[in-house]
């Protein structure tokens, strides 16, 4: 029979499981979709430019889908947007340039 304290345990420990499945799921689900590129022969291929992520990039991160350029750009853009709507001429200028 299970007392108050050891059913509490084990829903702590089974919702513990189900963050980490989601993580694995998530993670797993990167896995295949790498998979596929590979089958595709797209994988190592930047989604953004198609240029070839660098080797060492990959070995670092096999689920990476963006070359370091383009993964910058994109940081880049992220923090624009993010000043863009702190400091609206600098927005206006970037734009214009
Ligand atoms: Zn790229």
């Amino acid at each position: 029979m299970y007392d108050e304290a050891d059913l509490t345990s084990s829903e702590l420990e089974s919702s513990m499981k189900m963050r980490l499945k989601n993580r694995e799921a998530l993670f797993l689900k990167k896995i295949n979709e790498s998979l596929k590129r590979i089958e595709e022969g797209s994988f190592g291929e930047c989604q953004e430019c198609g240029d070839e992520i660098e080797i060492r990039r990959l070995e670092a991160r096999p689920t990476a889908t963006h070359c370091v350029n383009c993964k910058e750009q994109q940081e880049r853009l992220e923090q624009l947007h993010i000043d863009g709507h702190r400091h609206k001429s600098i927005g206006s200028k970037l734009r214009l340039a």
